[in-house]
């Protein structure tokens, strides 16, 4: 295997990303396209991600993926990305293809995965329901077999881009009579299906990030099912325990944020000098910086632990836990230090910063409840690192 000259592979990144990344108006975290038009752009950027490499170098050979590719190379386009506030590929097709990847059939993995790499496929993941969540276990959305076909009727909320997916990677009960966990399958779901309904739900940011899907007698192909029947709580927990260790790029953002924060500080009067003058709001960015330190070290020795094959039960929560406050801490500092002008709409043009400080204090929440909420982070931590009692479960 060739030396792995890092600086030379960052600098690739940047090169890429200064001469392809779309001219769209930044937004914190993981948005919807506000449009097709915008669709369309970001599918075009994320097909380039792939064909440049940075994105599914890992897969097998067969489905252009490389021999010699290095765990590192994902933390680095991370790392690289976040620092260019360039996006990331849209959609859940990340996701779909671990699955498909590790229980698929072949013939599911010839069928999509290259649509997955040119972006002919754009998915969503359709796990989450109106009562099953945190407890997602207790979905009630069901596939039953018929013949040919899976019958599937219900409802899926939170499925972020699914007014502009192909695809849906669809966890349904196919077996009502068993154990909850047991009676779970994946499907590969063709979201132009008769029967399937995509109501986008408007939020607080004032974007259409989520919808409601809703499946009214969906007949979908046999063929669709991933894995074995009944096998998809624990595909999805595999695929899910693989998006997980992408918080690095998260902990990257909340130190540009306080140092844009410090920069505004400094520059903006306030009194006889500049709001950095304050005495309270001088401690304020002090103690931030001390947090967002030791978010990054965090974080860095958690990735370094990945790296040499150690698996540490209490990093992915910990670190996921300590973002979320801490974002939520830091983007609410940012509206405050502004004084009246906080009060702005995001898309108020006197809004400093084109609003960026109102997305992020909206957006915050997100990051509380998105990827397992900051209480199940807690018991994750409590129960499986601590191997503390678990919880009383209710009656
Ligand atoms: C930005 C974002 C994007 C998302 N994208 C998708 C997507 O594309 N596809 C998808 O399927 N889902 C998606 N989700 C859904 C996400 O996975 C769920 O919102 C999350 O699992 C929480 O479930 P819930 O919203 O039903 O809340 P609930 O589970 O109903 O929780 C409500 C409250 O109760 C607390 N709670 C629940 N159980 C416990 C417990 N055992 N102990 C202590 N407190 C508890 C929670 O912490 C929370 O405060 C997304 C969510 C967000 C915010």
């Amino acid at each position: 295997m060739t030396e792995f000259d890092e600086p030379a592979f960052r600098q690739r990144i940047r090169d890429f990303i200064a001469a392809n990344a779309p001219d769209l108006p930044y937004r914190v975290g993981t948005r919807s396209p506000e449009d097709q038009a915008e669709s369309r752009v970001l599918r075009d950027w994320s097909r380039q991600v792939y064909e440049a490499g940075f994105e599914g170098a890992e897969w097998p050979v067969e489905f252009g993926g490389r021999s010699d590719f290095r765990a590192v190379e994902e933390l680095i386009v991370t790392e690289e990305f976040a620092k260019a506030l360039a996006p990331t590929p849209i959609g859940a097709g990340r996701l779909a293809a671990h699955a498909l990847l590790h229980f698929g059939t072949h013939d599911q993995q010839v069928e999509y995965l290259p649509k997955i790499r040119r972006y002919e496929h754009v998915w969503c993941q359709l796990f989450s329901e109106p009562d099953a969540g945190s407890d997602l276990a207790s979905m009630r959305t069901t596939a039953i077999r018929d013949g040919d076909y899976f019958v599937v009727n219900g409802q899926k909320v939170w499925s972020t881009n699914a007014a502009f997916s192909d695809m849906g990677y669809l966890l349904a009960r196919s077996d009502p009579s068993v154990a909850k966990h047991a009676g779970i399958s994946a499907f590969a779901f063709d979201m132009s299906l008769p029967g399937v309904t995509v109501r986008p739900l408007r939020e607080m940011t004032g974007t259409s990030d989520f919808n409601e899907v809703f499946f009214d007698d969906v007949h979908v192909p046999a063929d669709a099912l991933i894995g074995d029947l009944g096998q998809g709580w624990m595909i999805a927990t595999t695929s899910l325990a693989s998006e997980r260790a992408g918080v690095g790029a998260l902990v990257i953002r909340l130190r540009q944020n306080l140092d844009a924060l410090i920069t505004y500080a400094k520059a903006t009067p306030s009194g006889t000098g500049t709001i950095a003058d304050d005495p309270v709001i001088r401690q304020q960015l002090a103690d931030f910086t001390a947090r967002v330190e030791i978010a990054t070290l965090m974080s860095e020795a958690a990735v370094d632990r990945r790296l040499r094959g150690k698996f540490n039960e209490a990093d992915a929560p910990l670190i996921k836990l300590g973002f979320a406050v801490l974002n939520q801490d830091l983007s609410y500092l940012g509206i405050e230090i502004q004084g009246i002008r906080g009060a702005l709409a995001t898309d108020d043009p006197e809004a400093v910063d084109h609003g960026h400080w109102q997305d992020e204090f909206l957006y915050a929440k997100a990051y509380t409840i998105s990827g397992g909420s900051n209480e199940i982070m807690r018991n994750l931590l409590g129960e499986r690192a601590l191997g503390l009692p678990r919880e009383p479960k209710p009656h």
